[in-house]
């Protein structure tokens, strides 16, 4: 998992706080049952948001090949089909611009 060219440690970084925002976005299906509807419904959704989309930004901004400096990330949410995009991110070796292969 996570064999792509690029720098593993601040990508696995980026994507745990992407998974806290999406934690957060995700209240209106958890909250009712642990916290006030005005918490669930209005205020943790928008504390997620305000954390994954920046986290989100970071991704596809900094997740590049190590070699060449192409966007990874932004390569596999736009070039990809969304059904294997996040699929490939995660098993793909080899860079798709310059073919710069961790194998
Ligand atoms: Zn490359």
């Amino acid at each position: 998992m996570l064999r792509l060219p690029i720098n593993k440690t601040l990508t696995l970084m980026i994507l745990t706080v992407l998974i806290i925002g999406g934690l957060f976005a995700a209240a209106p299906l958890w909250g009712p049952f642990l916290t006030s509807e005005e918490m669930a419904f209005a205020t943790l959704p928008m504390i997620g948001v305000a954390i994954a989309a920046p986290a989100f930004a970071g991704l596809c901004l900094l997740v590049r090949c190590q070699r060449c400096r192409y966007r990874l990330f932004w390569y596999a949410v736009t070039k990809r089909s969304h059904r294997d995009s996040i699929e490939w991110f995660l098993t793909a070796h080899q860079c798709p611009e310059c073919g710069h292969s961790t194998v």
